[in-house]
């Protein structure tokens, strides 16, 4: 298989909530992988901070700050990037965010804001990218779904019914886009170290209990994304559409 498959050089990424975290280290993989990423978050600052570090590090990365929850601030965020751009060849809808509650006393106002941005904010930037992947009869976008689109625990029905969501609406996507040339899938983390998680891998019980139930016995690092977003965003997954592909350590294979 040619290296040429996975070759990023002249497309544009843009990646939502990647100031941090795992959006941050995917737009350095696909920066790696020759593109022009365009960083996104609702924080400018430290929107910046991460655009700052990764041309330290001679990579091509710009930022657009926006917050994924509000669809004015989303198209007016987009047809920036666009202008000053030329074009959003990969969309990664990453940002996201975690609620713990008893179900039985879930609020309100913490449901509707994990929907919001977990499940709703894909599809309301997808929608704002999507009209010019049409036009160009070319697109890839990759949902950043978890192990939560499948299987879930307790405290999290939220993030599951968001997560869970997406999974289909990733299949949704790729249905109505495909005759567009337009590649839809998602990416399943399992679970890994950022602040997202800290509470987690902070607790020795938790993270007892993950390093004996994962048969990799281990926690994932975000680096070990990278692979996977590289292929959905390139020529090599030209075949491949309304996927999540799993990347949990074995996770969900293990009783
Ligand atoms: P994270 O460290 O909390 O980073 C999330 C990023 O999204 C932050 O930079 C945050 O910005 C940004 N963000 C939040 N709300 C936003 C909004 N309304 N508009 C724009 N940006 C916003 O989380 P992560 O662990 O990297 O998670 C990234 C994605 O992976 C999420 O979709 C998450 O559900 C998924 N995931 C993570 C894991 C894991 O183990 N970590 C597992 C499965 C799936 P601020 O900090 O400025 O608010």
């Amino acid at each position: 298989m040619s290296k040429d498959l996975f070759d990023l050089y002249g497309k544009v990424a843009l990646i939502t909530g990647s100031a941090r975290g795992i959006g941050f280290v995917l737009a350095g993989g696909l920066a790696k992988a020759g593109a022009t990423v365009i960083l996104n978050d609702i924080d400018p600052a430290a929107l910046d901070a991460g655009v700052g570090k990764l041309r330290s590090e001679d990579l091509n990365a710009h930022g657009v700050s926006f917050d994924v929850t509000k669809t004015d601030a989303v198209n007016a965020g987009i047809a920036d990037a666009e202008s000053r751009f030329g074009q959003i060849d990969i969309l990664v809808n990453n940002a996201g965010i975690q609620r713990r509650y008893p179900l039985e006393d879930f609020p309100d106002a913490e449901w509707q804001a994990v929907l919001d941005i977990d499940l709703t904010a894909p599809f309301v930037v997808s929608r704002a990218v999507v009209k010019g992947m049409i036009a160009r009869k070319a697109g890839k976008i990759i949902n950043i779904c978890s192990l939560q689109s499948t299987v879930t625990r307790p405290t999290i029905a939220a993030y599951t019914a968001a997560k869970g969501g997406l999974a289909l609406l990733t299949k949704s996507m790729a249905v109505e886009w495909a005759k567009h040339n337009i590649q839809t899938n998602g990416i399943g983390p399992g679970y890994f170290k950022t602040e997202m998680t800290e509470r987690l891998w902070k607790d020795v019980d938790f993270d007892a209990w993950l390093c004996g139930r994962v048969p990799a016995a281990r926690w994932g690092d975000p680096q070990e994304l990278v692979g996977t977003a590289v292929f959905l965003a390139s020529a090599a997954s030209s075949y491949v559409n309304g996927q999540v592909i799993y990347v949990e350590g074995g996770l969900l294979a293990s009783m």
